[in-house]
């Protein structure tokens, strides 16, 4: 592993400790996953058994059901590799970090992985402190394994773009190929540690969370490293030479791992490492091939940027450029013909059947394909009262409905919208020198009837 994914936060050992600690948070993975491989890696090096602890909170920030449930199917798999593999696995119903700093005193070491988000990082900060104030000496590291390369390695700032970001990565990613193998625990002591439900039923777990249940679980996908595993394959050999092709809604050439990256539970290096296998073996060339680099590697990594040095990247006020808000500020009482609110959306009840269609595909999936995700949210701009309500009712439409929503890429998405990495383009009403979209664009581009019959069949499933 590239050295420079660990921050080692606090130096020490206890020496009386039982156990190497893994908080397993951001990336509920065993496959690829750099803070499970370095927890076995000081396991065996003391001769101590390893215990991954999940915590699950009701309340974890905007999550429902069908969030819950996805995330649920892949923690289910974990349990079993994990104890297939012989290690020691502590599942709660507690806020996690709480649940961590209990398991500390018996700890040798800390690992944690890392999470951008500012919640996730106030929970990681929250157990530093409390080790320093209860003057434990175990050590804690802190690793990066859900980025190609770590955000504070490309970068030290904000970046203004894609091409900004684009050549810095490029220079890098190469050293951050760096996962090889899990090394095997030696020390196999099974420490009886309990847990609060043993995720052999999870239907019976999410009927007794006191989870907002309002949103139902999508009935397509499904969560987990084998789902992931195996759409990437089924991507890999049916779609991904037309990956050049993906833009078009009808055609359904895009990968559908952002939910599984979402949660962690397939990594962005093992979705780059299979797509350089598939072109040496001739299965993907040229543009697609560059393609979904460019999605996986430079957009996906620019909105983790955008989280990390945009201090307030989910707020209206502070979330894009100046010139943004002068634009908008300019256009603020400009007529709006159409004005809908979000339940005129929910019930698919707009005059446009394009902007339906793809509310259709989130409600009913969790999903949305990624040119209709800018048309959407561009809707929702042009029919709200002004950009404020604009913004907040897209968020909460994304954060509730899409399976790979409270992401990065969801903040960053949304205020791309609002001109963040983008420039400023001709003016005109409501948009000002924001970029404007159009029904007329996706009729001339694409057989968009097609997109819309196939969401129309959602409806009856
Ligand atoms: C308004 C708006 C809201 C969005 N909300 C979210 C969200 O909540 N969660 C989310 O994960 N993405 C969001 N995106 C980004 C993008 O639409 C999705 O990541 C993409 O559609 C996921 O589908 P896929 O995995 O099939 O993509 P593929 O085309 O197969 O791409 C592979 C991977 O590359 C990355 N990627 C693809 N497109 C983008 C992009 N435009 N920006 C950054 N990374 C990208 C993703 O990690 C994706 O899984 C949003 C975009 C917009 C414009």
């Amino acid at each position: 592993m590239n050295e420079r994914r660990i921050q080692h936060l606090k130096p020490g050992f206890n020496p009386s400790g039982t156990y190497v600690l893994y908080w397993m948070q951001q990336a509920q993975r065993i496959h690829y996953n750099h803070a499970l491989l370095h927890a076995i890696e000081l396991a065996n090096q003391y001769d101590l058994p390893v215990v991954v602890y999940f915590g699950l909170t009701p309340s974890y920030p905007e999550a429902n059901l069908r969030h819950y449930q996805f995330m649920l199917e892949g923690l289910k798999e974990v349990k079993t590799w994990l104890e297939h593999l012989k290690m020691n696995f502590v599942f709660r119903l507690e806020s996690p970090e709480e649940g961590v700093i209990k398991l500390l005193k018996d700890a040798s070491y800390l690992v944690m992985d890392y999470g951008y988000l500012r919640h996730q990082k106030i929970w990681r900060k929250k157990v530093i402190d409390e080790a320093i104030h209860q003057e434990l000496s175990l050590g804690i590291d802190l690793v990066d394994t859900d980025m190609i390369v770590p955000v504070r390695v490309v970068s030290d700032k904000a970046e203004y773009g894609a091409y900004t970001l684009r050549p810095k990565i490029t220079r890098l990613f190469r050293d951050f190929r760096d996962f090889k193998t899990l090394p095997s625990v030696i020390n196999h002591t099974n420490l009886k540690l309990s847990s609060d439900h043993d995720l052999n039923d999870i239907d019976e777990l999410l009927e007794r969370l006191p989870i907002d249940k309002t949103v139902k679980p999508s009935p397509i996908y499904h969560g987990g490293y084998v789902q992931a595993s195996q759409l990437f394959s089924t991507f890999i050999m049916e779609k991904a030479n037309h990956y050049d092709e993906s833009n078009d809604p009808a055609k359904d050439l895009t990968s559908k791992m952002s939910m599984y990256l979402h949660f962690g539970q397939i990594s962005s290096l093992e979705l780059l490492d299979r797509l350089f296998l598939a072109q040496a073996q001739g299965q993907i060339k040229g543009e697609s091939f560059d393609g979904y680099v460019e999605q996986l590697l430079v957009r996906r990594e620019l909105a983790f940027n955008y989280v990390t040095y945009q201090k307030g990247y989910d707020q209206f006020e502070t979330m894009t450029e100046p010139w943004a808000y002068q634009t908008m500020k300019a256009h603020e009482n400009d007529q709006r013909d159409y004005l809908y609110t979000k339940e005129d959306y929910l019930l698919f009840q707009t005059h446009d059947p394009y902007f339906n269609a793809a509310m259709k595909e989130m409600v009913l999936t969790g999903y949305m394909h990624n040119y209709m995700r800018m048309y959407w949210a561009k809707k929702i701009m042009e029919w709200s009262p002004n950009h404020k309500v604009a913004y907040e009712t897209i968020k909460t439409l994304n954060n509730t409905y899409f399976i790979d929503g409270r992401d990065a890429n969801s903040y960053a998405g949304i205020a791309w919208c609002f001109g963040k990495h983008d420039r400023a383009w001709t003016e005109r009403e409501i948009f000002g020198k924001l970029r404007y979209m159009n029904a007329k664009g996706l009729e001339r581009k694409f057989d968009i009837q097609r997109y819309v019959a196939k969401m129309d069949q959602y409806t009856e499933m």
